[in-house]
């Protein structure tokens, strides 16, 4: 297939992008470098089965040639006011990206006759009522709320990737995407592992936001890269949460990093910088992915972890 991955220079798409051309496809890559790098594609340059169009997916998208499948990944992820990057200091563009971009790139998926899947998030939850979440489960999402700019820009994605499914018959898949971490995370995007990894390999002390019994499920990238190309190949129309169901607090969290790093400086709580809305437990039913796809993490919290820290070992120039 020749593929279209939007936010192709992102952490997710950039994995993306490799694992369809080891598949043996061929991969255009689009980004606008809002939050994400080329140095996370550097390694395909030279890949004559890969291209690379700059564009910002809220601007209508021609992409010449034939298209048989398009990946929308194209989104500020990182909730965190404290960063630049952070989706609440990019408000705008995060909710063009989700609207705007899904319309545009749905639109290429009808003008190819092309298969399509949207990135979708565990955020569409909001701070949920229900737990673990099933995809049939609604979300408790603030419409106004400092995370409603992402929140509500995906939960449009998907009406409109739905609308587009049964009104034009396109194609469509949904992966809605749990914390996941890995190499080519961005240093600076605030979200909690490379904070952690970062002040844990600097030997200072982690900061915890508010009490730290708040909870979060990690998926290590590989997994995540597994589920989305099953689904991508599957016929499943409806949304499939894809994640680790291994739920851990933030404290405990940290104490794992300061371990597997061999910090001493412990750990030190912040004040919540985020208006109170930062889900208080998070962690995926599976089920579906398992019936449907056959698919389940294979890689641990403690494996994952090991396989990332060299990755930012290097960024920060430690060895
Ligand atoms: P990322 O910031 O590393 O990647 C996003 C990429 O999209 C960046 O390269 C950015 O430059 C690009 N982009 C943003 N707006 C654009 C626009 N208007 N036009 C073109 N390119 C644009 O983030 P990520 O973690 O790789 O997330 C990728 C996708 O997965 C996002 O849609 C995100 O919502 C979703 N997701 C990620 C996670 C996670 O844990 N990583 C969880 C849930 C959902
Ligand atoms: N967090 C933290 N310290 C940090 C960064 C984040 O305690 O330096 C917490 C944050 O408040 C949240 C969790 O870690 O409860 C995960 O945050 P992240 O920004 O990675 O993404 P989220 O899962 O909230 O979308």
């Amino acid at each position: 297939m020749r593929i279209l991955v939007t936010g192709a220079a992102g952490f997710l798409g950039s994995h993306l992008c490799e694992r369809l051309l080891n598949e043996g496809h061929s991969v255009v890559g689009m980004d606008n470098f809002i939050t994400g790098n080329p140095e996370n594609l550097a390694h395909l340059a030279n890949n004559p089965r890969f291209e690379f169009i700059r564009h910002d997916v809220a601007n209508f998208i021609f992409v010449p040639g034939k298209v048989d499948a398009v990946l929308h990944f194209a989104s500020p992820a990182s909730p965190n006011p404290a960063s630049p990057y952070g989706y609440t200091n990019l408000p705008i563009q995060t909710m063009k990206a989700g609207a705007l971009g899904t319309h545009n790139t749905l639109g290429v998926a009808r003008a190819h006759n092309a298969r399509y899947l949207l990135a979708s998030t565990s955020e569409i939850y909001g701070d949920p009522l229900e737990h673990p979440q099933k995809e049939t489960y609604w979300g408790h999402v603030d419409p106004i709320g400092i995370r409603s700019v992402y929140d509500e820009a995906k939960r449009f994605a998907e009406a409109l990737t739905m609308a587009y499914h049964r009104y034009h018959g396109i194609d469509t898949r949904i992966v809605r995407i749990f914390n996941t971490y890995g190499p080519r995370m961005r240093l600076d995007d605030g979200r909690v592992v490379p904070n952690f990894i970062q002040q844990a390999l600097r030997g200072e002390p982690l900061t915890v936001y508010g009490d730290g019994l708040q909870t979060r499920s990690f998926c290590y990238v590989d997994d995540l890269i597994e589920g989305i190309y099953r689904l991508l190949m599957s016929d499943e129309h409806l949304p499939v949460n894809i994640g680790n169901p291994a739920e851990i607090t933030i404290l405990e969290f940290a104490e794992t990093i300061n371990r597997l790093v061999g910090n001493k400086a412990g750990i030190i709580m912040k004040e919540h910088s985020r208006l109170g809305d930062d889900p208080q437990r998070r962690r995926p039913d599976i089920t579906r992915a398992k019936e449907i796809l056959k698919w389940q993490p294979t890689i641990s919290l403690e494996e994952g972890i090991t396989k990332t820290i060299p990755y930012f070992k290097k960024k920060m120039g430690l060895e």
